[in-house]
């Protein structure tokens, strides 16, 4: 049965005073941190109860040993691989007036614009000729960006072609759905659905979101749970930070995630912790109603890290190059890298013809993507473009069960190289494949289990002799 909000409890499973309740816990002692961190160690995730004490330290010597804990929850469960995509926006007309984005209805000097078929494949070819394989498609909300438009334009995406390359996999960020309709979507083959609840705290998502369909809280706060029932299995969470108190947020991203766990068996695949930026029209994103500081935000990425270990963290370029880089330390799984968010920009830039007109928001990070793997290349991690894991049907709860026990490990270190030998060889600049390709033959050396990696040296020779879009 599809859920309505009005046979729902006024504000869901989210208990505001109890959350409230929780967000005003002290820190932690040392002998409550050190039990709090030894639990973390355990890898098996941490109770609201936990999670409410660590976002309260404030002692730099204290966070300094959450952060180790994150970097060591990483390591453990996700090594040093991280996963690239890139967004793509097809459409930014909008009907809704969320006050914080460049996209709302009245932003009347924005210029809109809303892809067609040979737009979007031009956009594809750009992003595959830089080397990109997964995708996150996004729109607004306006009866000129229907479903039916969107399902086509993933049809578009998975169907072009440029040379051996195709998109190997679309997640989609689009306004809520009906069950019926998300079964529409699921039957593109797309990956994660992914819907941010900007805020968690109903008041003020009333004030945030004055007119529209948005609007309904209740209808998004469930959107989750139809997607669910709608047959995907992957979806991904998020809040905006800045709107409300961040540690409210944390605690009730953490609420959804247990909320999915009891009623499907399975919590979020990945969680998104994008941060209040400028945005062309909104008085409300250049002048930030409830910062929160780049140590707060290190703090809050640690402890999603080793409360939720196998749901991935996402960061987008919305946050500077130095930032990213600490944050990758701390627990960040997936990043974008040479993102645009004004649709069409990739193939216009390409041809020169583009400034950022028709942007959402403003950019922290501006390298393009060769740079973000160079730089990465630079502090040891692995790029991976990889998605294997979604195309042999290791999703949802399988993901999870896989992941729990730390296989993940074996077959995402090898598919990540994988990608990232053919990255090298197809994308990389001279110099980012001559140093990339050093790190990578010690990696593949480095394979503990002697089959494992005897199959992943066969498989990269496979690969440097012509073979591509190989995974275990
Ligand atoms: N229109 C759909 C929606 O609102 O769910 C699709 C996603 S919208 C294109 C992508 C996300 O951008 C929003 O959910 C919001 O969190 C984020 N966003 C909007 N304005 C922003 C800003 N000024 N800074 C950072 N993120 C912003
Ligand atoms: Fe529209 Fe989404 Fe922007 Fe709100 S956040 S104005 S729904 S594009």
């Amino acid at each position: 049965m599809e859920k309505r909000p009005d046979t729902l409890p006024k504000h869901g499973f989210i208990d505001r005073d109890r959350l409230m309740s929780y967000a005003e816990a002290s820190a932690p002692g040392e002998a409550e941190l050190d039990a709090i961190l030894a639990h973390a160690l355990e890898l098996h995730g941490l109770g609201i109860e936990e999670v409410a004490r660590l976002i309260r330290v404030s002692d730099s010597g204290q966070r300094a040993r959450i952060l180790d804990a994150a970097m060591q929850v990483k390591e453990a469960i996700y090594g040093r691989r991280m996963v690239f995509f890139a967004p793509l926006y097809i459409g930014n007309t909008c009907s809704n007036n969320c006050l914080y984005c460049g996209f709302r209805r009245d932003n009347k000097d924005l210029v809109r614009a809303v892809l067609g078929k040979a737009e979007i494949e031009a956009e594809t070819r750009t992003l595959l000729k830089e080397g990109h394989k997964r995708l996150l498609m996004l729109s607004g909300e306006s009866a000129t960006t229907p479903l039916d438009y969107f399902l086509d334009a993933i049809d578009t995406v998975y169907a072009v072609r440029e040379g051996q390359d195709h998109v190997r996999r679309i997640n989609v960020e689009i306004a809520p759905l009906s069950v019926a309709d998300f079964a529409r979507l699921k039957a593109t083959n797309i990956g994660t659905y992914v819907c941010f609840q900007e805020t968690y705290d109903q008041e003020l998502y009333a004030v945030y979101h004055p007119s529209g369909p948005k609007r309904d809280y209740l209808n998004r706060l469930y959107v989750m749970d139809r997607a669910m029932e709608g047959g995907i299995e992957d979806v991904g969470i998020g809040a905006l930070f800045g709107l409300g108190d961040w540690r409210f947020e944390v605690l009730s991203m953490f609420e959804h995630a247990r909320h999915l766990e009891e009623t499907f068996g399975c919590g979020p695949h990945t969680v998104s912790v994008p941060r209040l930026q400028p945005a062309p029209g909104s008085a409300i994103a250049n002048h930030v109603p409830s910062p929160l500081s780049d140590e707060d935000f290190m703090l809050l990425v640690a402890t999603i890290r080793i409360a939720m270990p196998y749901t991935g963290i996402i960061l987008s370029t919305r946050e500077s190059e130095d930032m990213r880089n600490a944050l990758f330390r701390y627990g960040v799984s997936q990043i974008s890298a040479g993102s645009r968010t004004n649709p069409g920009a990739y193939a216009q830039e390409a041809e020169k013809k583009s400034g950022e007109s028709g942007s959402q928001f403003a950019l922290g990070d501006h390298r393009d993507l060769d740079e973000v793997v160079s730089s990465l290349i630079d502090s040891g991690h692995v790029p991976s473009f990889c998605t294997g894991c979604y195309r042999k049907g290791r999703v949802g709860q399988d993901f999870m069960d896989l992941a729990k026990p730390g296989l993940i490990k074996e077959f995402c270190l090898p598919n990540g190289l994988f990608t990232f030998q053919e990255y090298l060889l197809d994308h990389a600049s001279t110099s980012t494949r001559a140093k990339g390709q050093v790190l990578l033959d010690r990696l593949a050396s480095e394979i503990e289990r002697p089959e494992v990696r005897e199959r992943a040296q066969t498989a990269l020779a496979e690969i440097k002799a012509g073979g591509r879009d190989i995974y275990f």
